[in-house]
């Protein structure tokens, strides 16, 4: 194992795996003051492992991942993965800007999602230790060529994970570009906070702090309303198990087979916004959400079907993990009533997000 040394933190790093064209994947490891660990690859900017401490302070890891890189380059559901140009769905893969329409991958049956089949999630990051005084912190920098999967504008894109001393993974996206383009960052980090995987997550409680979402149709884009989730499925706006309701006969569930919807976040005076708490009721394990973004989805898993096997052996069966991707809304480029995604040349895309153990 060779060490990088930022300004206060030390941040290891030893060989993942190497990848088909013979570059080399290297495994980052942050530990922060109380021993909470996070593993980082440069491949896809994935997060491989988190171990949190559970209520008798057991280490565990609490998110899904593979033991090997060839999983992750030959069939990843996202595990863990850095998501761009645009995280979500857009709509026949197309958009147009300033009267010029263009084509992106459909790589879920018509429609574009999450960045296409090459996104950011299959890319190799450029990874520095970051100097923070908030913990140790990795700096990921990709240059995303002009037209790259479809997308105008040569995107020069930074991430910086943070796992600071408080407990928070914290992650601040940053964009410019040289053209006219969309940008809609996300994580997609998987969560299971039982530790090592051991149930599904239908027992986790959540909370999502949404008096609205966004319905979709049958491929999953959105109708353009804005719903209330009042007297739906889709309310958490007071803490619930997820497993309550996801099986009621509600058309808005039998879409995605459960949730895999985006929720519009309650306004808040605050900069980051608490988006989603999440709580393990065995292990007392508890994330909540923070973050500058309109929106966060809440996938639960559905389309896990027990044909990946994980770390620690786990056969990743549905519903399995649960994600909390906070972003713009899908298919915003289409929808013009929706927060914008275009960012134009001059601008800086500035997003942020905060997970946080409690
Ligand atoms: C989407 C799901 C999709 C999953 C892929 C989620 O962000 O909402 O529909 O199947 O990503 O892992």
């Amino acid at each position: 194992m060779s060490e990088s040394s930022g300004t206060t933190y030390t941040i290891a790093h030893e060989p993942f795996g190497t990848l088909p064209d013979g570059r080399e994947v290297l495994q980052y490891t942050l530990k922060n003051a109380s021993g909470i660990t996070m593993k980082v690859i440069n491949y896809g900017g994935i997060v491989t492992s988190l171990l949190v401490p559970d209520k008798d302070g057991n280490f565990e890891d609490i998110v899904l991942g593979f033991d090997s890189l060839s999983q992750y380059v030959e069939n990843n559901p996202y595990f863990g993965c850095l998501i761009g140009r645009y995280g979500n769905r857009i709509a026949g893969g197309k958009f147009s800007l300033d009267g010029t329409e263009y084509t992106l991958g459909r790589n879920n049956d018509q429609n574009h999602l999450h960045g296409g089949e090459n996104g950011f999630h299959t890319v190799f990051w450029n990874i520095v230790a970051h100097d923070s005084p908030e913990g140790p912190a990795l700096k990921l920098t990709y240059v995303s060529g002009d037209m790259e999967e479809g997308y105008p504008g040569t995107l020069s894109v930074e991430v910086i994970y943070i796992l600071t001393d408080s407990n928070e993974w914290k992650i601040h996206y940053r964009a410019t570009t040289d053209k006219k383009t969309i940008v809609n960052l996300t994580q997609h980090s998987y969560f299971n906070l039982s530790g090592n995987t051991r149930r599904d997550i239908l027992g986790h409680e959540l909370m999502i702090n949404a008096d609205r979402f966004v319905p979709v149709d049958a491929t999953l884009i959105p109708t353009g309303e804005l719903a209330a989730v009042e007297a739906t499925p889709f309310d958490f706006t007071k803490m619930k198990p997820v497993g309550k309701d996801i099986e009621q006969d509600h058309p808005q569930l039998q879409t995605g087979g459960g949730f895999d919807h985006c929720w519009v976040l309650n306004e808040s005076d605050e900069l980051l916004t608490h988006a989603a708490t999440v709580r393990d009721p065995v292990s007392r394990r508890q994330l909540d959400v923070y973050t500058t973004e309109p929106g966060i989805q809440f996938y639960s898993g559905n389309f896990l079907d027990g044909s990946l096997t994980g770390k620690y052996k786990t056969v990743y069966a549905q519903r399995y993990g649960l994600c909390l991707e906070t972003q713009h809304f899908p298919d915003s480029p289409n929808q013009e009533h929706f927060p914008s995604v275009v960012l134009n040349p001059g601008e800086v895309y500035e997003t942020t997000t905060v997970y946080a153990f409690r």
